[in-house]
């Protein structure tokens, strides 16, 4: 039981603390850790620190003993908080989510998959098939997603470069029917390296390397040369992705077409060009008839696509123009990162459509509900921040504003309509920033499309000139020029935004490449001119002939804003569960608790805050009938029928029978109690009768 745990491994509910100081928590936080208790509640909120080593507690007995128990009655853990999404789903046909959030190696993905799994054991006790393939399908696919999506960086071995916002189904019966899932800004290739190139580069068969013309050494190729450090899992992993790929659906066509786009990709990060004095010619001729070979295009057309582009002259003429070299090493690496994002998105719609939930029929099946899991970057300050940070900082503004407005705004909101005296808490509203990121016209990503969407040559440095006219002002924006003195920042390169999570200074270097659409249309074309279907299913948009490429495509971080506007609503409508990941060093130990790093993550998780809001408040409130139904037969003046003129007087009736007085508030309609273990004891009681 959560509160009796022994004093010594320090206290389970940070609302319990003697006084709400950060002095307090990161003591209690420090010395849980250290007695490996990483999970600590606040309220409904699972706090939970990276232990960075194996621990016994997520085997079948622990998924006995929080299955289908209250939240109070355990010890703090993930599966407490994925049983009361559950439940609620479950009992009152609710809409749930949970959402994780944390910095990079905080161990977001971990819980998600501990969660899903806990989803997965206490699900479909009669076993039946049908459900249990559904299962099977949706933990594999976190597989497939994992090693297309995951990438080593310095952060973390197994960090995932993308954002996963999963929805599972449940039928009326509380078992999985389905699921969807969306993700979120894949990074990009080159920059990292993305485990399954090593995987299959390792694991691969012989035949299967040589139909791809491949080199067993990492080393060979100039995307997997940095960092491939070697594993001895590579094998284990490419063989369990493969078979993961065909228990999802995934056709031999499909998977060999796979095999073949990753090869193009790392083939074509070895192709060179030089000069011959009037223009530009490639380097190794073989390797153009690889990538010819391996997506199934003419090589003449490959060639071609490398070394010019078609463009359509003001009098509606088509005519080739050659690259410049720079030109053409940048359509290649454009190519290829194209072809990796192509190949993960069609990767994640071909899951969805098995997972999809089909002819789902209300009337018949009872109403579907649904547990959404989301598994996102968190805030990410680097020494050097650019496109990409800039967009999953915005989408941490969104997802912090998401939290104020429910857990901290309805907390209110609703003491204030059920007349229950509120000590108001002040708390940092932050729309005032995702309005500097996204208001229509005046918000940075406006000026950027802004900048991206006019003709000629305009900079990045003109861009920022743009931005820093309009939002001089703006009191979470910094240009350089108004702080001449300023030395941390560069002139005409840095922008500052003074972010919730605290200042994040961003160079506005490639932004403007980052934001536009940077491929040739003339690969789209010669990929969907590819007799693979697979591949040519990849790339509707190269149907479009050159002149009526007229319509822009929505730059990347109009695509990205909407993508997460659309979450943040989807969010909105279901009852947030949340778990908080901390990362408690930056040297994957497991046994040091860096106490800076640990407050900063804090801080900016807006944890304390959190703690108050949920001190000041009543941590459990029930509508008087729903109480009565649930605790009459504990009180003599209720059970059976009581005789009182309202359901408030019942309710009063079995608090005083039980000494409770001093514990609960009296709301219009519902009753609100303070702290758990007045509910605990009456459940008890419940049970005991
Ligand atoms: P990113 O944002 O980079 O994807 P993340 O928050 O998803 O990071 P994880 O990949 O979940 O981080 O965790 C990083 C590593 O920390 C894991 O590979 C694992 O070694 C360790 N780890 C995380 N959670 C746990 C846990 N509950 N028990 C044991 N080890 C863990
Ligand atoms: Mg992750």
């Amino acid at each position: 039981m959560a509160e009796l745990e022994g004093l010594e491994f320090g206290k389970s509910d940070f609302v319990l603390l003697d006084e709400v100081t950060m002095e307090q928590f990161m003591d209690n936080l420090k010395l849980r850790f250290e007695k490996g208790r990483i999970y600590t509640f606040i309220g409904e909120v699972v706090v939970s620190v990276n232990p960075y080593k194996h621990l016994d507690i997520y085997g079948k007995e622990v998924i006995e003993d929080y299955r289908g128990r209250e939240l109070y009655e355990n010890p703090p853990h993930l599966f407490a908080v994925a049983d009361a999404a559950y439940k609620a789903m479950k009992r009152r046909a609710k809409d749930t989510c949970i959402v994780i959030s944390g910095e990079s190696g905080a161990g977001k993905t971990e819980a998600s998959k501990y969660i899903m799994q806990y989803i997965a054991a206490i699900t479909n006790p009669n076993q039946r098939a049908e459900v249990e393939s559904v299962k099977n399908v949706l933990l594999k696919s976190n597989c497939v997603l994992e090693a297309f999506g995951n990438a080593k960086t310095n952060r973390n071995d197994n960090s995932s470069r993308f954002g996963k916002y999963m929805d599972i189904n449940f039928n009326f019966n509380g078992d999985p029917t389905g699921g969807h899932i969306n993700n979120y800004l894949l990074e990009k290739i080159n920059q990292h390296l993305y485990v399954l190139f090593v995987q299959v580069l390792r694991g691969g068969s012989d035949e299967l390397l040589k139909s791809l013309y491949l080199q067993r050494d990492p080393a060979e190729y100039a995307y997997t040369s940095q960092g491939a450090s070697a594993s001895n899992n590579d094998s284990l992993c490419h063989k369990a992705v493969m078979a993961a790929l065909k228990v999802i659906g995934f056709t031999t066509e499909e998977i060999s077409s796979i095999y073949k786009i990753l090869s193009t990709i790392l083939h074509l990060g070895n192709l060179q060009f030089t000069s011959d004095g009037e223009h530009v010619v490639l380097v190794g001729e073989d390797t153009v008839k690889h990538i010819s070979e391996l997506t199934s295009t003419e090589p003449e057309n490959t060639r071609k696509a490398l070394l010019y582009r078609t463009v359509a002259t003001g009098g509606g003429e088509v005519i080739e123009k050659g690259h410049n070299e720079q030109e053409a090493s940048y359509g290649r690496d454009a190519f290829a990162k194209a072809l990796y994002e192509r190949l993960f998105a069609w990767i994640v719609g071909r899951i969805n459509s098995v997972i999809e939930v089909k002819d789902y029929n209300p009337a018949l099946h009872g109403k579907n509900t649904v547990i959404g899991v989301l598994d996102i970057y968190g805030f990410e300050i680097f020494d050097n921040n650019s496109f990409e940070q800039f967009c999953i900082n915005y989408c941490n503004e969104k997802l912090q504003q998401l939290f104020i407005e429910l857990i901290l705004r309805q907390e209110q909101d609703e003491y204030q309509r059920e007349g229950i005296t509120w000590q108001h808490i002040e708390y940092f509203n932050n729309q005032i920033i995702v309005d500097l990121v996204e208001q229509p016209h005046k918000g940075i990503i406006s000026i950027l499309d802004e900048a991206c969407l006019t003709a000629g040559k305009v900079t990045d440095t003109v861009c920022l000139d743009s931005m820093n006219k309009k939002l001089g002002q703006h009191p979470h924006y910094t240009s350089r020029k108004l702080c001449p003195g300023d030395k941390t920042m560069e002139f005409n390169r840095d922008f500052r935004i003074r972010h919730y999570a605290g200042d994040v200074t961003y160079s506005v270097e490639g932004f403007l490449d980052k934001n536009k659409d940077p491929l040739f249309q003339d690969f789209k074309r010669l990929m969907y001119n590819s007799s693979d279907h697979v591949l040519k299913e990849m790339w509707p948009d190269g149907k479009m002939s050159i002149t009526e490429v007229t319509k822009r495509p929505l730059t990347a971080a109009t695509l990205f804003k909407n993508s997460i506007i659309a979450l943040v609503d989807k969010l909105a409508c279901k009852e947030p569960y949340y778990v908080r990941c901390i990362k408690p060093n930056e040297v994957k130990s497991p046994l040091l608790f860096d106490d800076g790093r640990c407050q900063h993550q804090v801080a900016y998780l807006g944890l304390l805050e959190n703690v108050r809001v949920r001190r000041a408040g009543f941590a459990y409130r029930q509508p008087y009938a729903r109480f009565l139904q649930r605790y009459k037969m504990t009180c003599e003046y209720t059970w059976p029928n009581h005789l009182m003129s309202t359901d408030q007087e019942a309710v009063e009736a079995i608090v005083n029978q039980h000494g409770f007085e001093d514990d609960v508030a009296y709301g219009h309609t519902k009753l609100f109690v303070r702290t758990p273990r007045t509910l605990f004891t009456l459940e008890q009681e419940r049970a005991a009768l």
